[in-house]
């Protein structure tokens, strides 16, 4: 291959790989147990197999509509409107999307412009900053502090000026596992009440709430769904992270945006597999019982590390757990996680990555999206360190 023959002016200058390729691809050259990125390790159900096998031979493998297939935006009203009480227009207010990523990133990229601000909480998702900075934004960073990662909404308040354009908010939170309240909601329709700022809501673990508590959708929240972009992943929800479809729930004149973006960068999602989720969402008791579900590997996962010299964070939802290691070592947490995957053969991901500083609270976080065998394989290790 010949080599190009300029320096290549980097658009995103301070990006590597994302921690979650890093660790991944660590844990596979080290065959560790990987519990760093986060996705499952068994599979989704034979009938929804059946059902993508179904349409393909039925010949539904041409381009879908431009915001998605009708009977999945259906479906998607459907559940809204049974779990938030909110009916979303199926012609103009649902867009189907390549997953939460893209769903994100078009989100972004049809509202941002260049000088606008953004504020995101730290720790925050990496796929965030990349997408405001490449729009031209500045990425405005707040912080959720520990041990219980609220938002401060003093601070929230201070951070919002006239060029403030997107709020972006992740509840359940990944990588903290923390809920938010209808009050943090009630907050920010306070704050953004009579602003022309957007909500960017992350809400790709919706159905992955414990203990009995209420995911507080922007959705469900009149004021808030008027100015939101909602985000979800059918990826979480029926453990098919690999098949990257999402959704996106918003206003008509927020989704008229958002189509002009989407249309250029994806255009549609993939047909068949659409209409096979669409038959699937028909069951709500599928999406409703992910909470048992989780809430069990949860308990299993802390009850394995009980003996163990790590200290458990809340794990109030998401499929993620946090872990203290100062017990253990004095490592900074990413020679820790790398420590842990070469030498003990579990791999996480070390929450530094998760701050634009680097800064480290001696925090990792842990994937219990597992079958019990890999759990209780992994939490062998872990208590012998
Ligand atoms: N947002 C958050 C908070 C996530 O954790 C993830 C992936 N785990 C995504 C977005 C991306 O979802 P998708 O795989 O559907 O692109
Ligand atoms: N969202 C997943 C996690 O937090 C990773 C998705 C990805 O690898 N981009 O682990």
């Amino acid at each position: 291959m010949p080599t190009f023959p300029a320096a290549v002016e980097s658009r995103l200058p301070g990006v590597g790989t994302t921690i979650f390729t890093v660790m991944s691809r660590l844990a596979q050259e080290c065959g560790a147990i990987n519990l760093s990125q986060g996705f499952p390790d068994f599979n989704a159900e034979d009938i929804l197999f059946e059902r993508v096998a179904h349409w393909m031979r039925a010949g539904h493998n041409q381009y879908a509509p431009l915001a998605g297939c009708l009977a999945l935006r259906e479906a998607v009203a459907a559940k809204v409107a049974a779990l938030y009480g909110t009916v979303y227009d199926v012609e103009a207010e649902i867009t189907i999307t390549a997953g939460a990523t893209q769903a994100l990133f078009t989100a972004v990229t049809a509202l941002v412009h260049p000088g606008d601000e953004a504020i995101v909480f730290e720790p925050v998702y990496d796929a965030y900053a990349p997408a405001i900075e490449l729009a031209g934004g500045t990425v405005v960073r707040l912080r959720l502090a520990a041990p219980d990662y609220r938002p401060d909404w003093a601070a929230v308040a201070a951070a919002i000026t006239p060029r403030t354009r997107l709020i972006m908010i992740n509840t359940p939170h990944n990588p903290t596992a923390t809920v938010w309240q209808r009050d943090d909601l009630d907050q920010l329709a306070e704050l953004t009440r009579g602003t022309a700022i957007v909500v960017v809501a992350d809400e790709v673990y919706e159905h992955i709430v414990f203990d009995g508590a209420a995911h507080a959708s922007c959705a469900a929240h009149p004021e808030l769904a008027a100015r939101s972009l909602v985000v979800s992943s059918f990826g979480k929800t029926y453990h098919i992270t690999g098949w990257k479809v999402g959704y996106v729930l918003g206003p008509r004149a927020l989704m008229a945006e958002f189509r002009k973006v989407h249309q250029f960068n994806v255009f549609t999602v993939n047909t068949p597999v659409q209409l096979a989720l669409a038959d699937y969402l028909a069951e709500p008791a599928r999406h409703l019982g992910l909470a048992a579900f989780y809430q069990a590997k949860r308990d299993f996962f802390r009850d394995a590390l009980a003996g163990s010299r790590f200290t458990l964070l809340p794990a109030r939802g998401t499929y993620f757990q946090l872990a203290r290691y100062e017990a253990i070592s004095a490592l900074p947490d990413t020679a820790f996680c790398e420590y842990l995957t070469r030498e003990v053969g579990v791999a996480a991901i070390p929450l530094s990555a998760f701050f634009a500083d680097g800064r480290d609270e001696r925090v990792i976080r842990f994937c219990f999206a597992k079958n019990e065998a890999t759990l209780a394989a992994a939490c062998e290790r872990l208590r012998r360190v």
